[in-house]
């Protein structure tokens, strides 16, 4: 069955790209506005964990992925001095949840989702940014720098967590918060071999803690992060020294990266997320994403939850196309509580990792080596599973 129903998304990221897919591949007709020239790929990688493969392979796409990607096997937390604080071996999640879960660059995941939206015949609109969002008899227009006004049925917000304008619209304000610390992020791509395992190491110091994830033997991305209470200009060509001289304890792996990685390659990242608001759509304007529920990088799951959005909104919308504002209540309802389980757990992870007490790291890190790992893995998949069995869509009907 095809809906005639016309749908605009503002935005052209994770979020913005799969939900296009979702809806075209129910018959929507959609229109993406992106105000960047071309595709942009922030956020060096990214874990697609269990639950996000569960959803690719919904759309079709999980065979692309994984030629791009790489299979983590294990998630080894270490001390600054290569102590083992624990290893959670992903194989325990990836069962529970039935898919495997992928190491992948983000610019190859968009490339995968571009990909589909072109054989699809999806175009999208870019250097088209959109600079407020108005009301006119109840309903939302789009509006672009020239002043001209635009709408559809229905207008989805995938604008991100730091400035939307679909979250301005539904909620008054968008301002996101500060969580007082500094991720750098980079890409390491090197001709000679680097890893041996598809291990990803999680170093964790005092206020500080340096990840690697391979995607091959050649290649991996890094996350290093630290805690700091204030905002400070961003300046680029200091980003390497500043990352070598903050983790020059960390074993030599960890500078090797840093160095040997294109400065292109290096971003800093002041990290914000939103407190939960369990309103997300308002009119004919509905947030996904980032936009609805942005929560820290330490939650692993940001990229797995815009996708887990757009299937379900695709889901309901379709099954309810008759009536918009049923199909934005029940698909709110149905995703609130696993967000903002998720933004929390970011949190407490946070706070616990850039933690910068040492008394408090070192208890934190000799408790560590007391956890039962695979129950830890198990309870990780239990709250990422939540929503995801194909008898849970009966649910909505
Ligand atoms: C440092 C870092 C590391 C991360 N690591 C992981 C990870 O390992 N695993 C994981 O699952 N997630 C991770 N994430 C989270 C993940 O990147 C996001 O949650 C996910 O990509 C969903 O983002 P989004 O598409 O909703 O928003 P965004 O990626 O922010 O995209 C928003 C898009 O909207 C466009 N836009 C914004 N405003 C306008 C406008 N007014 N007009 C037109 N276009 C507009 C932007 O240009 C952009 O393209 C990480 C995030 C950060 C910051």
């Amino acid at each position: 069955m095809l809906t005639n129903k016309t749908v605009i998304i503002i935005g052209a990221s994770v979020t913005g790209l799969s939900a296009a897919i979702a809806l075209n591949q129910k018959g929507f007709d959609v229109t993406i506005f992106e105000r960047h020239s071309s595709n942009q790929t922030i956020g060096a990688g990214i874990v697609l964990w269990s639950n996000a493969s569960f959803i690719l392979a919904k759309l079709g796409l999980l065979e692309a992925i994984k030629k791009v990607s790489g299979k983590p096997d294990n998630m080894k937390r270490l001390s600054v001095t290569n102590d083992v604080l624990g290893t959670l071996n992903i194989d325990i999640i990836n069962k529970e949840i039935g898919f495997d879960s992928y190491s992948i660059l983000r610019k190859d995941l968009q490339g995968v989702l571009l990909d589909e939206l072109s054989n699809k015949g999806v175009k999208i609109n870019y250097n088209s940014p959109i600079v407020d969002i108005v009301s006119l008899e109840n309903k939302a227009y789009i509006v672009f720098e020239n002043g001209l006004k635009y709408t559809a049925d229905i207008i989805v917000g995938a604008d991100g967590r730091m400035a939307s304008q679909a979250r301005k619209y539904v909620l008054g304000e968008n301002t996101s918060s500060y969580q007082s610390f500094i991720n750098w992020i980079g890409i390491y791509k090197s001709k000679k071999k680097l890893f041996t395992s598809m291990d990803i190491l999680d170093y964790w110091g005092v206020g500080e803690r340096f990840g690697i994830v391979p995607i091959d033997t050649y290649t991996c991305y890094w996350a290093g992060g630290i805690f700091s209470k204030t905002i400070e200009p961003k300046e680029p060509l200091k980003y390497k020294n500043e990352l070598l001289d903050i983790f020059k304890k960390y074993p030599p792996i960890v500078a090797k990266v840093i160095e040997e990685s294109l400065l292109e390659s290096v971003n800093k990242i002041y990290l914000h997320d939103h407190n939960p608001k369990s309103c997300w759509h308002k009119d004919n304007v509905i947030m996904l994403g980032d936009a609805a529920h942005a929560a820290l990088p330490t939650s692993g799951q940001g990229s797995a939850q815009a996708l887990e959005d757009a299937w379900h909104f695709a889901n309901i919308l379709f099954e309810n196309s008759t009536n918009i504002e049923l199909a934005f209540k029940k698909f709110t309802q149905m995703r609130y509580r696993k967000t903002t389980a998720i933004i929390e757990t970011g949190r407490n992870l946070a706070m616990s990792i850039f933690n910068n007490d040492e008394n408090y790291c070192y208890h934190r890190n000799e408790a560590s080596k007391k956890i039962d790992f695979s129950i830890l893995a198990k309870g990780m998949a239990k709250g990422w599973r939540e929503g995801l069995k194909d008898e849970n869509i009966v649910t909505y009907r």
